[in-house]
Parts: structure tokens; sequence; C-alpha cells
């Protein structure tokens, strides 16, 4: 047996949480709603597969080699089987902790897995740099460079699944917020104070919605505030296995928002938002920490879920200028993480649009973080069958509410050539573009 296997067991029994693995009573009610398992029919790619492989670990019964970590690698990290399992089994908690173990124990040194470790610790951390990305972006959107692009050698010698994401980036229409904090007031009589949380790729890349979002907000009633000092939610290097750098981020956020004094903080993106409002699991260990970030997850909330309560008391109305049918795609850790499921509701209060409802919706799309990066077979396979579905509803807007869901989705579109059919817009976007100015004034005269 080689030494990185007994290293690996060993982290990995000290890693894995005993009470959580001895849930899972293999029932296999899980397996439908996994889409690894639909696509593979293989045990060994389900969560109850994955957990018997973990708890044979645990016991000492395997040992972990290369086929184990494939298994790990293969999952989503969607989390479609936790609304599924009657034993209410937490497989993210123990997904993050399988592959905290492999983070420290990888054999070897893959390419791809170093690559991610740059990503992830020297680009994504840092605000600056972000945004200094993000400015060359802007720049080279302009240029009119993308026309041309693929005529350079270099940039034909990019992975095909970056290259692919390069066509379909959005246009980066603002740059990101600078440093410091900053107060949008409510347009009306104040209901709340509430912290926008800006993320790392999403202030980057959906500045607008960000802005639309702080629109939205402010015409219902909230004052908005955007902390200085905050950075990334640190979901990518938790589900990624990198704990150590997860718990840096958090710590930093729960102190950004402390001050601001807010009462709710709110996120508009689903994979933050489900990272956030779980900060708590982080600091098992550290018992001041963990108080903290009780105070920090119990504010967190989905725009949707906060547009939601004042559009139900007349508040704000949304209405389209012209007829348009509309479809949702889930974000995976909203639906599954956080439970919410306000946007569905929103979306069928705008008036002069049908809702279409996509079947699957809730159906990973293979966006999963990275996960279209280095998994992209099994990552196309799934956009690909979400394709046919997104198809048959006929609708001209495809939403969602997640930046990564948004870039899987337009990719999807783009692969199967239905960019003239359907446009793809994040939930804010749209609601804003819809929202009613008058409806304030006519509720709330005084
Ligand atoms: S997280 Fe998703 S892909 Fe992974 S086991 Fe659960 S349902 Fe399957
Ligand atoms: S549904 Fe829950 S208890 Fe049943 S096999 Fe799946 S994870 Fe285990």
């Amino acid at each position: 047996m080689d030494k990185w296997n007994e290293s690996l067991a060993k982290q990995l029994q000290n890693t894995l949480d005993e009470d959580q693995l001895t849930q899972c009573m293999r029932c296999g009610f899980c397996l439908p709603a996994c889409p690894t398992y639909r696509e593979t029919g293989f045990e060994g790619a389900s969560p109850r597969g994955r957990i018997a492989l973990m708890k044979a670990v645990y016991d000492g019964q395997i040992k972990p080699d290369q086929n184990f970590i494939n298994q790990i690698d293969l999952c989503l990290g969607c989390r479609a089987c936790e609304p599924a399992c009657p034993a209410g089994v937490p497989y993210g908690q123990l997904l993050e902790q399988t592959r905290a173990a492999i983070h420290q124990e990888r054999p070897g040194s893959k390419k791809s897995h170093i690559l991610q470790q740059i990503l992830l610790r020297d680009v994504i951390s840092h605000p600056r740099r972000l945004k200094a990305l993000g400015s060359l972006l802007r720049l080279y959107q302009r240029s009119g460079m993308p026309k041309w692009i693929n005529k350079v050698p270099l940039y034909r010698l990019l992975p095909e699944p970056v290259r692919e994401m390069e066509r379909i980036l959005p246009d980066v229409e603002s740059p990101a917020f600078s440093p410091g904090t900053r107060v949008y007031p409510s347009s009306g009589k104040k209901s709340g104070r509430v912290g926008l949380f800006l993320g790392c790729v999403m202030d980057v890349l959906f500045n607008r919605t960000h802005r639309n979002t702080i629109r939205l907000l402010t015409s219902a009633g909230y004052e908005v505030v955007v902390p200085g000092g905050q950075n990334c939610c640190g979901a990518l290097h938790a589900h990624a296995g990198d704990r150590e750098q997860a718990i840096r981020l958090a710590k930093q956020n729960i102190q950004a928002f402390a001050g601001a004094k807010v009462d709710f903080i709110c996120s508009n993106a689903g994979g933050c938002g489900a990272m956030l409002a779980e900060y708590a699991e982080l600091f098992k260990e550290e018992p001041n920490w963990r108080e903290q970030a009780l105070e920090f997850q119990r504010k967190v909330k989905d725009v949707s879920e906060l547009i939601l309560e004042q559009a139900d008391s007349g508040l704000i109305t949304f209405s389209a200028d012209r007829h348009q049918r509309i479809t949702y795609q889930d974000s995976c850790h909203l639906i599954n993480g956080m439970r919410v499921f306000a946007p569905r509701t929103l979306l069928k209060q705008v008036k002069n649009t049908t809702f279409v409802e996509l079947k699957e919706a809730n159906r990973c799309c293979g966006s999963a973080g990275i996960y279209n990066l280095l998994q992209t077979e099994m990552a196309n396979r799934l956009l690909d069958e979400k394709m046919n579905h997104v198809k048959n509803t006929q609708a001209d807007l495809l939403i969602t509410s997640n930046p990564g869901c948004f870039l899987q989705m337009a990719l999807g579109v783009k692969r199967a050539g239905l960019q003239k059919q359907i446009k793809v817009m994040h939930l804010a976007d749209f609601l804003a573009s819809t929202l009613q100015p008058g409806a304030k004034k006519q509720k709330h005269p005084s």
C-alpha cells in the first residue's frame, strides 16, 4: 500500500463526523435525485454509495485509492440528495469533510489541481486582483479583440472549456465596487437596513446585477449598505476542500458586516447565500467565532425573499413592457441548501408574462462552482439534457439566480444554437427591468 493511501485514510478518520456518517440508513431514496447516479447508473456515483465508501474508509475496511477520489471528484456537490433524504443526512457536510482530507493528502501534483489552487488562493481571494482582472476584461471586450482572438495561436492552446467560457462571458458594463462602505437610502419609509454581500466573481462580472439589486431593495423600502472589507464567501474553497482558506474568508466577512449594523445580509447568488447561511459549521473548534458566525448567518437572506415580502404587501409591483414567456432554472444551493422557493413565486407575479415550468428545473446544470472546468464531460452531458428541456418550454427568457448557473445556461444556449430564441437573465436584472415605479406611491400616498 502506498504511503499516501495510509495518510489519506488517517486524515479521513480524523475529519469525518461519525454521527453524520451513521445517520445514513441505506434506503436509497436519494438515488433518483442524484444527477451523477442517473447518468452512470453506478452505485459508487450515488450519495448512498459515496457515504458507504466514506464509512468503509472510516471503519478501516478499505483504503482510499484513486477510484475513491474519482467518485468524490465526480460529485457535483449540488446537494439534491439532501431534501430527498428521510433521515436528514447532511451530505454536503460529509462531502466537504472528505474533500478537506483529500485536499491535504492528494497524491501527486495533478496539473488541474495546482491551477485550481492558484485560481482560488491567489486570484479569487483578492478583491483588488479580481477588480484589476475585471478592468482588463472590460478593456478586452471593448477593444474588438474577441472577434479575432481565436486566430491567435496562443489562444488556441487554452483548454476548450476555458475558450468556451470566454465566449459566453457577459459584457462587463460597470466596474466592481471600490473599497469602502457605501450607503443607499430607501426610496420611501424605511422598513429595514440591508447589507449587500458582493462576492468575488459576482462583483466583477455581474456588477450590473448588484446595482439592480440595490435598486430593487431601495424601492422595496430598505436602506442598503455595502460594507467595505468584505471578500469572497469561501464556498469555492470549502467545496474544493480548502477549509483553512474558507475559514479565513469567513472571518473577514463576519467582521466586515459586524460593523455595518444591519438587520439582514442580502445575497443575490445562491451559491454564496448557502455558504454564508452555514458559516457556523466552519467554527466547530472556535466557540467565540462560532457565536459570531451564528449571529451572522441568522441574518442571511436571498434577495428574492426580501423582495417577495414587500411585493406581498403591495409595496412594489412588476410588469413587463411586452408579453414574454419566462422560465426558471433553480440554483442548487438556493433550493437544496437555503431551501428558498421565493424566485418562482415572484416570477409568477410579474404581469404581462407567462411562466412556463422547466422540466427538472431543480436538477443541477453542471456548473457547480468550477466543476464544469474540471469535469467537463459530465457537466456537458447534464447541460445538453437541460437544454432539451429548455427548448421545450419555448420561453423567451431563461432566468437564474446564481452567476455560475447564468454562465452555464448561456453556454448551453450557445451549444444548442438557441441564441436567437432565448435570452438568459439573472432574476434581479429581470425584476428590475419590470419594476413599476408608481406602485409605491399608489399604495402609500402619504
Ligand atoms: S451532491 Fe449531487 S451529485 Fe453529489 S451525491 Fe448528492 S445529488 Fe449526487
Ligand atoms: S436517502 Fe438518506 S438515508 Fe437513504 S440512502 Fe440516501 S443518504 Fe442514506
